[in-house]
């Protein structure tokens, strides 16, 4: 059976309810899951469809129509099981035995184009047994941004979740961090999957070896399927989420993205990142940037993300170690910085321009680089993408004419400092090749976009969306933001 069996012109069959399911998670039994259904709503305003995603799903864009998405993944139509995970989770952290998708479900697993498995999970489907107190709602703007921040992410080289689709609900929600009361969607997310480090946390305290040890078969065989032949799979395993979990920080920091919430609830066992609630991209170098209004310590800070996330896999360790030998855990771990700090490096290299330079160089150019922009306080972004438009090989003609066009003005005490950078920059480029300019500007223009996701960028698309209802701008932005204009 071919992935999208029956979805070419049939309009009998739903092209996503023509898909073929896999009961990947469903299959491991009812230790992990609650069957429940979806909320029913007063109204399905199809807002974003995320065709970039459909070839990967065999689908063609052209044939999937809206009320595909409507009928799918706004109704729910014939579609059962509906799976709420259950997990808990160290929030802020304190452990917490009483989360679980409590405005979420998975609605299936499907093979992509790729090999590899996704899941579809809602965000925004109505109550489950782990709402609390909670409506089991996404307002209309946390759809919005989580749109955003995962088109943004993906295209800045980030690995991440990415949303395939939100229909406005037509609820009135009511909310203490927006006016209220506020508009509701349901939003439906693409991922490589939703187990998180507090699904394992969740069997740990339930004390159930054996349930831990069936999950992670499951995550190695699905996950990390290079591993399943391995005699020492298990550490592996724990080795790989490492290194892939270090190179996610280091993508978000290069990309200068601070998270918000980085629970382990929020950390999935794949490395792949996902669920956007108050993040925020950084408007200028500020190690203490924090992005959640109630984060009062700065747990999640824009700086702390790597050791966070370190911290994150060493509380994992407790969870896993009836499975994982705790001293090859520990070994695994040790790993971490390592990962990080080539990872990062890497990135921002690119970001100047350069695929390689000797070490000392590397050290030197990025230390000059960020001490530049944490001291002047200039955009964090404009600064690469200056360097990017204004890039000319005639700066290897003179330091004097490195960055001259652009409008970086380094505030009084900094101006050494910027001087510097562009003596260093002058001379790296004259270590190469006057062919290798055009590498150098095309790095420039790959790794640096015009558009970033700055919070007044985000409030200029949502101001006509909530006072108009003009979506306008917001599907403009997504455009640009794909182009990587
Ligand atoms: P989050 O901060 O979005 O990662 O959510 C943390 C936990 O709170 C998860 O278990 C969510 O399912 C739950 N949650 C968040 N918002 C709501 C809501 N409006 N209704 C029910 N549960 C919620
Ligand atoms: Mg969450």
């Amino acid at each position: 059976m071919t992935l999208a069996e029956n979805s070419n012109n049939n309009n009998s069959i739903n092209a996503f309810l023509g898909l073929n399911y896999e009961p990947a998670l469903e299959s491991l039994g009812n230790d992990y899951y609650d069957e429940v259904a979806a909320a029913e709503f007063p109204q399905h305003i199809l807002r974003w469809r995320n065709d970039a995603l459909l070839p990967r799903l065999g689908l063609d864009p052209e044939v999937v129509t809206d009320a595909d998405f409507v009928t799918a993944f706004g109704k729910f139509e014939k579609r059962k099981p509906l799976l709420a995970l259950r997990y808990h989770g160290y929030q802020f952290g304190e452990y917490n035995p009483m989360l679980g998708d409590g405005r979420g479900f998975l609605y299936g697993q499907v093979r992509g184009s790729d090999g590899e498995l996704y899941d579809f999970g809602t965000k925004g489907s109505g109550r489950t047994p782990y709402s609390r107190g909670g409506d089991g709602m996404l307002t209309l703007k946390g759809g919005v941004r989580e749109v955003l921040a995962a088109e943004a992410l993906h295209h800045m080289g980030v690995r991440t979740s990415r949303c395939l689709s939100m229909i406005e609900t037509g609820l009135s929600l009511w909310r203490g961090d927006e006016p209220s009361p506020t508009r509701s969607c349901v939003m439906v997310r693409m991922s490589k999957s939703h187990i998180r480090f507090g699904t394992f946390e969740r069997l740990h305290y339930l004390r159930r070896p054996d349930l831990t040890k069936k999950l992670l078969d499951h995550v190695i065989e699905q996950y990390y399927p290079n591993l399943i032949h391995e005699q020492e799979k298990y550490a592996l395993f724990y080795a790989e989420l490492v290194k892939r979990v270090a190179e996610l920080v280091a993508q978000w920091m290069a990309a200068g993205f601070c998270h918000a919430v980085l629970n382990t609830d929020n950390m999935s066992i794949t490395g792949e990142s996902f669920d956007y609630g108050p993040y925020a991209f950084i408007p200028t170098y500020q190690p203490y940037f924090t992005a959640a209004y109630f984060d009062y310590y700065k747990r999640y800070c824009y700086s702390h993300q790597p050791s966070i996330c370190q911290l994150n896999l060493e509380m994992l360790q407790e969870a896993l170690k009836s499975v994982i030998a705790l001293a090859d855990m520990e070994m695994g771990l040790a790993s971490f910085d390592e990962h990080y700090q080539r990872e990062y490096d890497s990135l921002m290299l690119q970001k100047i321009g350069f695929e390689q330079l000797q070490d000392t160089q590397k050290t030197e150019l990025l230390k000059l680089t960020i001490q530049f922009l944490q001291d002047s306080q200039v955009g964090y972004h404009q600064f690469f993408y200056e360097i990017a438009r204004t890039f000319s090989p005639k700066w290897r003609d003179e330091p004097g004419l490195v960055m001259a066009t652009s409008n970086i003005v380094p505030v009084t005490g900094t101006s050494e400092i910027f001087d510097n950078w562009c003596i260093l920059y002058h001379k790296l480029l004259n270590n190469f090749d006057i062919q290798d300019m055009s590498i150098i500007a095309q790095n420039l223009a790959l790794n640096n976009p015009k558009t970033v996701l700055l919070r007044p960028v985000i409030e200029s698309i949502w101001e006509p969306i909530t006072q108009e209802d003009n979506w306008q701008p917001f599907y403009e932005l997504v455009k640009q933001i794909q182009s990587g204009n």
